[in-house]
């Protein structure tokens, strides 16, 4: 059994794939063919966003969100404590302060009160709040309608990083359409993956657009060798656009698929986890089906049982950014992120993807019933 089973997904459509990236060795246009440009309208059609620019990977699209909207020296960038790295590592690249924000434990996002609070601290220590970077953890969209209220009563721009949940919807809007500019990787673990790096923004702005399109290739102006602003050589390959084509032409497939293992996983593991839920009128990509154990001792020996019963599984996150050591000396909310430590040390993720086959979700099944407190 596989963790996310990407040899299955690889055997489905293994001819497509090879017929498309045989194309792009035929036309041998290997930066920015006729690919990328065919991707990025299917993307931005695909999640109704006005458009799409594709980058080299979802860390690259965060850093070109936060250039394109000016963001640097003095201003506060507020991120969830409790997600990937590179979520906050973009913010001091650019030059500003990450101050970690914490989440709601039932949705494992960004918790529109705890940014309250952290947005007030960083004004009092002198930094001009600009930007909140919610998280859709785990495919689940973040509470947008809430964190915009806390954004725009502060002036504040939104980027969603949807490198989990692309593809995820809150009554009939897709991720891709929340906040000021959206940022997603298709690394190839994330629901929508290629076969190397990759990533995307969306954004419905055509001047974000534009500037987007200009960082991403060095800052270039009407032509390659016109530089108008400071850039980044952070171009999406022409054979990842093909393989992502032939990729999300079974996407909305494999979403299905992933939501009915999830109702299955929900309705047969026990109440002594606490199992992933989802407001009404939302579907989440479901990146990873994520339980919490009672307690850090619970988590381990479900952990061991899982391993014994060779199932594997994962820790998303162990450790908490502000706990990190390169994090650490940044601004926090004054109250603390007692959520995202205890997500931090309770959590486990079981195996998923669109290919995970009954019996195996059997297997895992038996083996969380099995386990004894
Ligand atoms: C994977 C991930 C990223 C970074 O994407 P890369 O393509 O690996 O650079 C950023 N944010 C979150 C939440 C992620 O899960």
């Amino acid at each position: 059994m596989q963790f996310i089973d990407l040899q299955a997904q690889q055997a489905r459509i293994r001819e497509r794939i090879d017929r498309r990236i045989a194309s792009v060795l035929d036309h041998g246009i290997y930066i920015m063919g006729p690919e990328v440009a065919e991707l990025e309208r299917a993307l931005a059609a695909f999640c109704g966003a006005k458009y799409c620019i594709t980058c080299a990977n979802g860390t690259d699209a965060l850093q070109l969100a936060l250039m394109a909207l000016g963001v640097g020296t003095n201003d506060a960038v507020f991120v969830p404590s409790f997600t990937f790295a590179a979520s906050a590592e973009v913010v001091p690249v650019v030059g500003a302060v990450p101050v970690f924000v914490d989440i709601e434990l039932e949705s494992y996002n960004m918790s529109p009160a705890s940014l309250a609070r952290a947005v007030d601290l960083a004004r009092a220590q002198g930094l001009r709040p600009a930007a909140v970077m919610p998280v859709d953890l785990f495919g689940r969209p973040a509470d947008y309608a809430s964190l915009q209220k806390v954004a725009s009563a502060n002036d504040m721009s939104v980027i969603a990083d949807s490198a989990q949940g692309w593809g995820a919807t809150h009554k009939c809007q897709m991720t891709g359409t929340f906040g000021d500019i959206t940022t997603t990787s298709f690394f190839p673990a994330k629901p929508l993956g290629c076969y190397g790096d990759g990533g995307a923004l969306f954004t419905d702005n055509p001047e974000i657009a534009t500037v987007l399109d200009s960082l991403r290739v060095h800052g270039k102006g009407t032509e390659k060798y016109d530089n108008v602003r400071i850039g980044v050589n952070s171009r999406l390959d022409t054979i990842q656009a093909a393989v992502l084509l032939e990729k999300l032409e079974i996407f909305a497939d494999e979403i299905e698929a992933r939501n009915m293992i999830a109702r299955r996983y929900h309705d047969a593991i026990g109440n002594e986890f606490v199992k992933p839920t989802l407001p009404a009128e939302t579907r989440s990509t479901w990146a990873q089906y994520t339980l919490r154990a009672e307690s850090g001792t619970h988590r381990a020996t479900t952990m061991e049982r899982l391993k014994s019963d060779n199932i594997p599984v994962g820790i998303y996150y162990p450790k908490p950014l502000h706990q990190q050591n390169a994090y650490s000396g940044f601004p926090t909310d004054p109250d603390g992120l007692a959520n995202s430590e205890i997500a931090s040390s309770t959590v486990l993720s079981l195996p998923m993807s669109a290919y995970l086959e009954e019996a195996d979700q059997d297997v895992v099944i038996a083996s969380l019933r099995a386990t004894r407190r």
